[in-house]
């Protein structure tokens, strides 16, 4: 029996209006907002591993009042309960803050293996899965595009620019896959109903033994000290070839140091 965690952030709808609050943190109330596509994947080889034997998965998510759509997301796709950490003073968190709240609650919580995304769609820093690892004492397998698991042993396929790497660990372990692992499943209308039924426990940093004074804005190693809108994109120059296309083109492309 596995019993596996999965990490899902909560992200602004990369389509809709996004933008920051007063205190120049990304809005995450006021716009639209939904699971972390890379995390799908998650949850997808998550589900594909118990499904292989047998054991549970439970998705983990650290964010606002409405992160709880990402854990009712997961539950349809069929994970089996969820955790939502919620607590005011968690605004404005960087990523160090973010992996110690995780970090845990995953320690809360009964489990063999943790899974991530390989990045979310909004930061997309691509390091909470290390972070959390080193918090938690455990190995780090991460950027997964291909997973095999026998027993407790997990073998991955990481693929970089120049190798592909076997990696191999067991035990408790830290996993975090990348959108090459394949399609993840749509939630279907008995998942859908099946998700209303299951069980989210909500917590605090209190729950969680978190001190409020080493999360939040105050705590943050960096912060945005300003930020202004992109202007509007200008019509680009049109050149006009008139038998000396070729000879203005590369005038153009000289002239911004492309050539
Ligand atoms: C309520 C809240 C408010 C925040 N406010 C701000 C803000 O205003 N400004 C700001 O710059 N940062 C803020 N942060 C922190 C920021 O959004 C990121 O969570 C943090 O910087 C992690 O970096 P990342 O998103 O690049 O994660 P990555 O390292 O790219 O994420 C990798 C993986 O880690 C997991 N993961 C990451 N975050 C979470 C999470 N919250 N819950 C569950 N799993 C997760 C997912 O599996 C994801 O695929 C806030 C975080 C929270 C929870």
């Amino acid at each position: 029996m596995t019993k596996i965690v999965v990490a899902v952030k909560y992200v602004p709808d990369a389509t809709a209006d996004r933008t920051f609050s007063a205190d120049n943190t990304v809005d995450r109330v006021g716009v639209d907002g939904l699971l972390s596509e890379l995390d799908e994947y998650a949850v997808e080889q998550a589900l594909q591993i118990i499904e292989a034997g047998e054991g549970e998965v439970t998705v983990l998510t650290v964010g606002p009042e409405q992160a709880a759509d990402a854990v009712r997301k997961a539950l349809q796709m069929g994970a089996h309960a969820g955790v939502h950490v919620q607590d005011d003073a968690i605004h404005g968190s960087d990523a160090f803050a973010t992996s110690l709240v995780l970090a845990k609650a995953i320690e809360k919580l009964d489990y063999d293996l943790v899974v991530f995304g390989m990045a979310s769609t909004d930061a997309g820093m691509g390091v909470v899965p290390t972070l959390v690892a080193e918090r938690l004492g455990l190995p780090a397998v991460t950027f997964a595009s291909e997973i095999t698991v026998e027993g407790d042993t997990v073998t991955i396929r990481r693929d970089g620019d120049v190798a592909t790497q076997d990696i191999e660990a067991s035990g408790k372990l830290v996993l975090s896959v990348t959108d090459q692992t394949g399609e993840a499943r749509y939630p279907s209308f008995k998942g859908i109903m099946a998700a209303k039924k299951k069980d989210v426990q909500q917590w605090t940093l209190a729950d969680l033994d978190v001190d409020a004074g080493s999360v939040g804005l105050d705590a943050a190693w960096t912060k945005v000290e300003s930020f202004e809108p992109r202007p509007p994109r200008t019509a680009g120059e049109i050149v006009t070839d008139e038998g000396d296309g070729g000879a203005k083109l590369v005038e153009f492309l000289a002239s911004k140091k492309f050539v």
